[in-house]
């Protein structure tokens, strides 16, 4: 089954302070072009990851400016998102697979999903491998289908890959986030395209230290305490065990340095729940550890805060399709440490706008020199605030749809 999600209404021409005046000339140009066309976009869950939090500004700009967008979401039982699960690791290089009871039932709900397609549309654009199969089941009822892929499959599990490429092939156009992801085998165009951030939204938008402290407060941390942060998913590839290590050594030489763990419960990440709960019992009764979901309250403006009251901000994964956190981090000028994987180190670049790490160690060595250079920390922060605003903006994205979407026009 397919089930509309309702999005908010947002405007282009709020956007162009932040961005460049040629950037918002050239969307409404490209937008001229295609007006009133009807665009669908598909995807796995409206809450919590990546994907969910693009499309909720990427469809209300895309209508704003004059296309008629819609986005739904499949929806099927829990199993259907274990096995799609093990899929997305699988991509991304697990050597678990999916077993033949597991392809069934992804195959029958994308199936389901097909026939209750409805509607004629010019676009379909398919985010990740969840609803991929709708393409094949629904054949191409007169649109342009594009399948766009937010996660690193840079080094594939081979079943897994070899299973999706004849449901990848018929889509017009598959779009990755960086050339290296590029699913080797697919019979047809391929392009990269970069996500990006919303710099309007409540979790992007301007909080002064004192709205950010007053927030954070709420949550029991002081003013003026050196707090290290991470916001993402519950997920090994974020590697949440290894920011507890690097903030247990940044500890030795900082005695009142904080910890805080901000991890969204997505919908269709069945996973996320035991390993919350192993980074809970990796946390121990430190108390200078906070670990919080949304369960907690904490939504968008709450990591809007943390982000902006933190001292070091961390995205320490092992494995990153793109990253959009880093992106967010970078945008309230604070000094960032990523993983040196998948799209961080284009977002990051080691020693201008952050730092790149592959070990705890590393981490928490760039940890205490951000405490222990404010300074320098903060002309680094400013660096990565510009380079985000050259690159990473939703208005950039949804340039480069448009253009895509001009393009398969023709
Ligand atoms: N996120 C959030 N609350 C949380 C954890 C994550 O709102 O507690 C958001 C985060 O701010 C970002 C998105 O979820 O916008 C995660 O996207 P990213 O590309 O970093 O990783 P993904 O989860 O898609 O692998």
């Amino acid at each position: 089954m397919l089930q509309e999600v309702h999005v908010g209404h947002k405007s282009l021409a709020d956007y162009q302070s932040v961005v460049a005046r040629n950037l918002v000339d050239e969307i409404k140009s490209l937008a001229e072009g295609l007006k009133g066309a009807r665009v669908l976009h598909i995807n796995a869950t409206s809450f919590g990851g990546g994907v969910a939090e693009i499309l909720y500004t990427l469809v209300p700009l895309m209508r704003d400016v004059g296309l008629d967008t819609e986005w739904r979401v499949i929806m099927a039982p829990q199993e259907f998102y274990e096995g799609t699960k093990y899929m997305h690791n699988a991509l991304q290089g697990n050597a678990t697979g999916l077993d033949a009871a597991q392809r069934e039932i992804y195959e029958t709900h994308n199936r389901i999903a097909a026939e209750s397609l409805g509607g004629s549309f010019d676009f379909v654009i398919v985010h990740d491998p969840q609803p991929l199969l709708i393409r094949h089941f629904a054949g191409d009822q007169g649109a342009k289908w594009v399948w766009r892929c937010h996660i690193d499959t840079s080094t594939p599990n081979q079943d897994v890959a070899e299973y999706l490429l004849p449901y990848i092939t018929p889509y017009d156009m598959s779009i990755f986030s960086m050339d290296q992801y590029v699913l080797s085998g697919i019979q047809s165009p391929t392009r990269v395209i970069l996500p990006a951030i919303d710099p309007l939204s409540t979790k992007n938008m301007a909080l002064s230290p004192e709205d950010a402290d007053y927030v954070v407060n709420q949550f029991g941390v002081e003013p003026y305490t050196p707090l290290m942060l991470q916001i993402s998913r519950f997920d090994p590839w974020k590697d949440p065990l290894g920011v507890i290590d690097a903030y247990r050594m940044v500890k030795e030489s900082f005695a009142t340095v904080r910890l805080a763990l901000v991890g969204s419960m997505a919908t269709d990440d069945p996973e996320g729940w035991s390993f919350f709960t192993k980074t809970v019992e990796h946390a121990g009764d430190d108390s200078d550890i906070l670990i919080l979901t949304n369960l907690n309250n904490v939504g968008n403006l709450e990591v809007n805060a943390f982000q902006s009251r933190a001292d070091v901000l961390i995205q320490k994964s092992t494995r990153e399709g793109f990253g959009l956190t880093v992106s967010e981090a970078l945008w309230k000028a604070k000094p960032t440490i990523g993983g040196d994987v998948g799209g961080i180190p284009v977002q990051i670049q080691d020693g201008e706008t952050g730092f790149l790490v592959d070990t705890s160690e590393k981490c928490a060595e760039r940890a205490k020199w951000i405490l222990d250079n404010p300074d320098e920390a903060k002309a680094m922060g400013r660096a990565g605030k510009e380079h985000v605003r050259a690159h990473f903006l939703t208005p950039r994205l949804l340039r480069d749809y448009l253009a895509l979407l001009t393009d398969l026009k023709q």
